[in-house]
């Protein structure tokens, strides 16, 4: 006979996702038996994360909260392009059906997308083409981040103007406009997270309504 623990031990890894979600599945109900119930219900998020694909940065576990909190959209780190229908359709959505009241871009210290953006390696096609965006980010700012003297704080200082330039892109949407002018909301906030210490650091909040470049301003919103 074969022990629950060889079992366990002997499944392929997908199945051992699996095996824990029931188990999970089990003790959320064990503590609330309504508990899949009233999440299925309804969902009313107050929050729209953006954050980055990376493994080690997943929204609710860093924030303490819980399924039906956070509308979550991820992506190699953490973008915001202005002809990216999957980004601009989770956008859509959050803004104005779950009528979230913020909107969090959240970058983190070590991505392998920033770091990959300020070589010169070629990546080949589709990477290239997604990385070519922190590049510019780079280029915007290439005064105050060519003084720094390590590749290491160079990457450092881009995450934090990376997500300060994709909130900025959130502002320049139609969608982030009509809202701030109808409802005031939501308020957009550029976060990056270390994965040396857990800790989050706020480095930039856009409040709804703030003016920015009248170029990107649409009238008759
Ligand atoms: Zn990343």
């Amino acid at each position: 006979m074969s022990s629950p623990f060889y079992i366990y031990a002997m499944m392929k890894p997908y199945e051992k996702l699996l095996q824990n979600n029931k188990a999970w599945a089990e003790g959320m109900v064990t503590g609330n038996p309504d508990y899949f119930k009233q999440l299925a219900g309804v969902q009313t998020p107050d929050f729209l994360w953006i954050g980055c694909s990376d493994s080690r940065v997943p929204a609710n576990e860093i924030t303490g909260t819980t399924p039906g909190e956070i509308f979550v959209h991820r992506n190699v780190a953490n973008l915001v392009i202005n002809n990216d229908v999957n980004l601009l359709s989770v956008l859509d959505y959050a803004v104005n059906h779950l009528k979230v009241r913020h909107i969090i871009v959240c970058g983190h210290y070590g991505c392998g997308g920033i770091k990959a953006a300020i070589t010169n390696h070629n990546f080949n096609q589709v990477l290239n083409m997604w990385l070519r965006n922190i590049k510019d980010v780079y280029r915007i700012y290439r005064t105050e981040l060519d003084k720094l003297d390590t590749d290491e704080k160079k990457a450092n200082r881009l995450t934090e103007l990376n997500v300060i330039e994709q909130v900025n892109n959130l502002a320049k949407t139609s969608i982030v406009q009509k809202a701030w002018k109808h409802e005031q909301r939501p308020h957009l906030h550029g976060w990056v997270y270390g994965l040396n210490n857990g800790l989050i650091n706020p480095v930039f909040d856009m409040p709804a309504g703030t003016h920015i470049d009248t170029l990107y301003e649409y009238d008759d919103l």
